[in-house]
């Protein structure tokens, strides 16, 4: 068998995130026999000479590229990663022409061909990836052209394109768990590493801008709590990582699973400090006790705006007085919350953007992260509302400001609330 090298081309740093996806991948193919090891390159530095290093060190016939984000989300200061990637390709095309390069992540989901076609890759994988990963090299090391793998994604010797669409597995609790070793370097200590754990994939709710349900399915898929409690009972015990994030897009939904979740952690009297994202809609008094009990620390409410006009047009399926009533259940459990804002949705105003904020201010919110603009993603409402632009185009920065409210409106308004509380974020 051929030794595999997996990399998180991810390099953001506010903090470093672990790669999860990657080490899924990861621990899929040591449970299947492979040998591989991993780069997460929020902890080296992102130049030829370190990657061609480990490559020497290493000599991997296959590498594996995860790609997390087309860019930084940012309508103001926009950073393509683009560029970035197709470097680390180059350098492995240096290194060695003959080394098979397989793309995957969610960022690659997103716009696969863009991705083949912008990096000259060999392969990519859409979707989750794990048994992919096994079944593509499995094909490529009996010296076949692949064929059948669930999302995999490459352009023939001839030019044309071949895809296999992405099966999602209903079943998620496997044998293993994301590694939590298997990196080729260390962790520094100045770049700690923000940990985190998944307890299901989909999402069944439909706000305009997000391709997470196109990307991951529309029926939410279960871990059960058990397995999700004996894997952080594992990160606590084997590799003393006691602080992390449940990364689900929405923990409380369904809200059943997420409180069957705490019971399961409480039971393990665990020394935990974790947080997760919330949907105000599955936000009881019962519930909040719970996270308090089983170790949440701090919670995310992806509220977007506090104005029912624009709650509506995003399809949020929440309104201001659920918005209401979270801070206050938040306050009763000492839980500390901040709320995130997108600015700009199609019915923003002047008056929305004050209704939010002043809103903000009534409830003395104590930390809030705005970010100006709505990235324009294929397969979501607000493509189509954006006027379908070419896939080709999306792979760079783009995005949607309300033809009613301009950035430099949006900047000004928000600029004295952001003078007045010190915490408030926005970008
Ligand atoms: S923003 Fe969150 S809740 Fe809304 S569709 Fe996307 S993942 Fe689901």
């Amino acid at each position: 068998m051929g030794r595999v090298l997996l990399i998180s081309a991810n390099t953001e740093k506010r903090p470093p995130v672990f790669p999860l996806g990657l080490s899924y991948i990861h621990a899929s193919l040591v449970a299947s026999g492979w040998e591989a090891g991993m780069l997460d390159m929020t902890q080296l530095e992102y130049t030829r000479e370190a990657v061609t290093n480990y490559l020497n060190a290493y000599a991997p016939d296959y590498i594996g590229l995860s790609i997390r984000n087309l860019d930084n989300c940012c309508m103001q200061y926009p950073r393509s990663f683009v560029d970035q990637v197709c470097l680390m390709v180059d350098w492995v095309r240096e290194w060695n022409s003959r080394a098979s390069i397989i793309l995957g992540g969610a960022g690659f989901s997103l716009l696969p061909r863009q991705w083949l076609q912008e990096t000259g890759a060999d392969y990519g994988i859409v979707g989750d990836g794990c048994d992919s990963i096994v079944e593509l090299l499995s094909q490529l090391e009996a010296g076949q052209v692949p064929s059948a793998v669930s999302g995999l994604m490459f352009r023939t010797r001839a030019g044309e394109w071949n895809y296999w669409s992405p099966y999602a597995p209903e079943q998620l609790d496997q044998e293993y768990y994301p590694s939590r070793s298997g990196f080729l370097h260390s962790y520094d200590v100045d770049r700690r590493v923000r940990h985190n754990v998944l307890t299901k994939r989909g999402c069944a709710l439909s706000c305009t801008y997000c391709a997470y349900p196109s990307l991951e399915g529309r029926a939410v898929r279960l871990r059960s709590p058990k397995g999700v409690a004996d894997e952080i009972e594992q990160m606590v015990v084997q590799y003393d990582i006691d602080s992390f994030d449940f990364v689900d897009s929405v923990f409380n939904y369904p809200l059943e699973h997420a409180e069957e979740i705490c019971r399961e952690l409480i039971g393990r009297t665990l020394p935990l400090s974790w947080g997760c994202f919330l949907n105000p809609r599955f936000f009881t008094a019962e519930f909040a006790g719970l996270l308090k009990q089983a170790g949440c620390r701090e919670v995310e409410f992806g509220i977007d705006s506090g104005s029912d006009i624009c709650l509506r047009s995003f399809k949020k399926n929440f309104r201001q007085a659920e918005i209401r009533s979270v801070v206050q259940l938040c306050r009763d459990q000492a839980l500390d919350f901040s709320f995130c804002l997108l600015i700009g949705g199609p019915e923003e105003t002047s008056e929305t953007l004050h209704e939010t904020l002043d809103l903000m201010e009534e409830l003395a919110v104590q930390r809030i992260f705005g970010l100006f603009g709505i990235r324009i993603l294929p397969s979501t409402d607000m493509y189509s509302y954006a006027g379908s632009p070419e896939p080709d185009e999306l792979l760079h920065p783009k995005f949607f400001m309300s033809p009613q409210l301009s950035l430099e409106q949006a900047n000004s308004i928000c600029a004295p609330y952001r003078e007045r509380n010190p915490d408030w974020m926005f970008i």
